[in-house]
């Protein structure tokens, strides 16, 4: 074996090895189908090297043909990999459109119209164009993470790094056989560049996945178990976010509670008290838009932050509250009991810490139930 042919195998070895990462990793992460379609990309960009490097089968035309199917495929599945991790599906038909023309023009400058420059040249363009329509897909989305943004503008540079080789094609000897071809400077310079950018866009890639894995599990600690919201860790620290933005927006904080919730427990059981909870949750849900901030910050008492509400803003919005939790819910309490909530409102002023604010709010309910319950303090 020549060093030339050694150095060749380098990138199926890449390929092959970032399969077995990627399909480890699925394995670990059955929901992301993402991660195994990248895999697949991987071990189809292999099988094509390889396919390319040992001539199986012997037939150039069929070799070739046999190759191009496979880096076809491997493109495909990268472009389905990259867009639907961030969401966007459906890129499959562009992609088999984009894979029968370069595939057809294969055929034609094959068996037809015999021409082995204007054969690489348009497979060059195609891959370019496939590439450059992955990015395209994946900017559908509309995200703009620093990780997405990096994938996207490598996707670019990979898809247009094929231009010149398309170009370089184009000035090659005129006489140059595909066997010569595989033995020449120029397939090792293409084989030496592609080296250098599936090793950047699998280690980028991995690098994406990574960061979707943390996010997940950051979103998992701040969530709470038992209502659709956020815990009081997550909302203090969304909270918190938001007041040191130091906007001189006006806000105000909402503490809530459910009045008598022990009597609830103590007559219907815990079973009974945490389906209250829950349906408490979701009506708040309800009831905020999406710029507000609301968790469960302890048994049966919740805060939201309203961002660029006054205090009649805010007191509007628990009397809403109020009355749909009195209003209650077939099948959540036994009759005759009526679920009730108090509620105490704080203004945000000026500099205002998170602690300060809460303490307030907590003051404001505090005199709510002391003024009688199912109430709003503010
Ligand atoms: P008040 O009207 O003054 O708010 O009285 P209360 O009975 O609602 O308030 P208190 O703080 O005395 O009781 C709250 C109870 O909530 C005590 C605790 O056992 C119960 N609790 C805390 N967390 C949970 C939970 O997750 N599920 C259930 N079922 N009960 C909980
Ligand atoms: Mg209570
Ligand atoms: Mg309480």
């Amino acid at each position: 074996m020549t060093g030339v042919k050694l150095f060749t195998l380098l990138n199926p070895s890449i390929g092959l090895i970032f399969t077995l990462v990627f399909v480890l990793l699925w394995l670990n992460q059955k929901h992301r189908v993402y991660i195994l379609l990248m895999g697949g990309a991987c071990f189809a960009f292999s099988l094509a090297m390889l396919v390319q490097i040992f001539q199986i089968p012997p037939d150039v035309g069929a070799n070739t043909l046999l190759a191009n199917v496979l880096y076809l495929g491997s493109l495909g599945l990268f472009t389905e990999s990259v867009s639907r991790r961030v969401g966007v599906r459906g890129s499959y038909v562009g992609s088999l459109v984009i894979s029968a023309g370069i595939f057809l023009s294969v055929f034609n400058f094959f068996y037809i119209d015999r021409d082995l420059h204007t054969r690489i040249f348009v497979v060059s363009t195609g891959f370019c164009i496939f590439l450059c329509y992955a990015a395209l897909r994946m900017r559908l989305a509309g995200r703009t993470q620093p990780i997405d943004r990096v994938i996207f503008w490598l996707l670019l540079l990979a898809g247009l790094h094929f231009l010149p080789r398309a170009v370089l094609t184009l000035m090659m000897d005129g006489t140059l056989t595909s066997d010569a071809f595989g033995r020449s400077m120029f397939w090792t310079g293409l084989n030496f560049s592609l080296i250098v950018i599936v090793l950047m866009l699998c280690l980028t890639f991995l690098l994406a996945i990574t960061l979707d894995i943390i996010e997940d599990l950051r979103t998992e600690r701040n969530r709470d178990a038992l209502v659709p919201l956020l815990n009081r860790r997550g909302f203090e620290e969304q909270a918190s976010a938001y007041l040191a933005r130091a906007l001189p927006e006006r806000a105000c904080l909402v503490f809530c509670d459910i009045d008598h919730f022990k009597a609830i427990n103590d007559t219907y059981g815990h079973g009974v008290g945490d389906g209250v909870i829950r349906a408490f949750g979701r009506w708040i849900g309800e009831a905020v838009r999406r710029d507000d901030v609301a968790g469960r910050i302890g048994g049966e008492e919740f805060a939201i932050l309203l961002p660029g509400a006054a205090v009649s803003d805010a007191a509007r919005f628990c009397e809403r509250l109020r009355l749909r939790v009195q209003e209650g819910e077939e099948g959540i309490i036994p009759a005759p009991w009526q679920v009730t909530s108090s509620f105490g409102i704080a203004e945000r002023r000026f500099g205002d810490t998170l602690a300060e604010l809460m303490a307030r709010a907590d003051q404001r309910l505090y005199a709510a139930k002391r003024n009688g319950r199912n109430r709003v303090e503010g």
